[in-house]
């Protein structure tokens, strides 16, 4: 019997999320309407900072980010390489240069001690993944910016909702950024957020995202957005990173259930554990951090050191062979085609380690029991045909 496949994630749309995107559908403001308006209060409340501008993806408010923050050519920006591309792309997109710093091979997030020792006098920002949800060591990561004079930007595209002693990722750093792509936790089908606390950064985020058009206070606005005084007004090099309406309402469908969905998915990553605990060979996530609560993003488990790159690729076949979709997360970003300039200048031990062992499980709000069963005893199966044929 072929039994159906699991998918590596999967989004959760309820019938309250299409309806909210239908009414949007029957209203003539298809963007910068008040959805945007609402999503962004939402979100600001939420993470717990004053300011929140909504944008069409996580890299481009990542590209914004850095623009807004007056970063550019000649600027080295720290980064980690066990991360998404999108990380180290939107620090070249504002001219600057990518600096790829180690991880802690536990935390799999970025190692202070490592960051430090990347700083030279063009050192203007470091970019502070939390990695799979889980929030960085940002006690360590801001008393360095302190005493380096640092920009920190928070890259929370995988950890809406993580907290470290009850405050929420996205709120530390000078801006945080979040993002909607249809595996993360939450989803606009696209979509991104940069938050902040500084009004005039939020107010550059805004007039970047939408062609380089400042919003006036005082100037007679029209009934849409086309007969604002402003809308020919381009006081800038801008850009089209917009959200539209129908994505913004399906972000707020999303974002109200933000508990329970947080909440199965930490149990759907405790099921995980309890069945994986004991079997040799996998190395589970560190769960227990004092203060930190994780988001689960993905559910990534590491194999053992005697596991090559070959032998965990060997294991995704066999895992697909029982119909079960496993991720390799990530590739290093220094790694890449795209990056071979980097290559030989960069030196990471720990990340290039990890990530040939890394294998993330299927994660998704729906998956069911017998799936999380049915995935472990996959997994249990396909090490053991490796033990076999060694
Ligand atoms: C998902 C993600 C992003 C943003 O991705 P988009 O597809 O552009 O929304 C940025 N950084 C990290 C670490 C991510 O995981």
């Amino acid at each position: 019997m072929i039994e159906p496949e699991i998918p590596l994630s999967a989004p959760d749309i309820t019938d309250a999320d299409i309806e909210a995107v239908a009414s949007v559908l029957r209203t003539p403001r298809l963007s910068l309407g008040p959805k945007l308006a609402e999503f962004e209060s939402a979100m600001a409340a939420y993470v717990g900072v004053p300011h929140a501008v909504g944008v069409s993806s996580g890299t481009a408010g990542l590209h914004l980010a850095l623009l807004a923050l007056g970063l550019g050519p000649g600027d080295e920006v720290i980064v980690p390489s066990f991360t998404f591309i999108a990380v180290a792309n939107a620090v070249r997109y504002v001219g600057a240069h990518p600096v790829f710093a180690e991880i802690d091979s536990e935390t799999l997030n970025l190692d202070s001690a490592a960051v430090e020792a990347c700083i030279t006098p063009r050192t203007r920002a470091v970019i502070i993944v939390h990695t799979f949800g889980r929030p960085a060591d940002m006690p360590a990561l801001l008393d360095l910016a302190g005493r380096y004079n640092l920009v920190i930007v928070e890259d929370a595209c995988e950890a809406i909702g993580a907290e470290i002693d009850g405050r929420r990722v996205g709120s530390f750093g000078d801006v945080g950024v979040f993002a909607f792509y249809p595996n993360k936790q939450i989803t606009t089908g696209e979509g991104g957020m940069v938050v902040t606390r500084h009004p005039e950064v939020a107010r550059r985020v805004a007039a970047l995202r939408n062609h380089g058009r400042y919003e006036s206070e005082s100037a007679v606005s029209g009934p849409t957005p086309e007969l604002a005084d402003s809308w020919f007004e381009h006081a800038e090099l801008g850009f089209n990173y917009r959200l539209s309406e129908m994505q913004c309402a399906l972000g707020l469908g999303q974002l109200v259930r933000i508990y329970s969905i947080l909440a199965r998915r930490e149990a759907i990553a405790r099921r995980y554990c309890d069945l994986l605990c004991a079997v040799p060979d996998v190395v589970l996530p560190v769960t227990d951090i004092p203060g930190q609560r994780l988001s689960w993003f993905v559910f990534v488990v590491r194999l053992g050191m005697g596991f090559s790159q070959a032998d965990r690729d060997g294991v995704m076949r066999k895992l697909a062979e029982h119909g079960v979709w496993a991720g390799r997360y990530f590739a290093p970003i220094h790694l890449q085609p795209a990056y071979s300039a980097w290559r030989g200048a960069t030196h990471l031990p720990i990340t290039e380690s990890v990530a040939v062992r890394t294998l993330a499980l299927p994660f998704f709000n729906r998956i069911t029991d017998n799936q999380i069963e049915r995935v472990c005893a996959a997994l249990q199966c396909a090490l053991h045909a490796k033990r076999q044929s060694v």
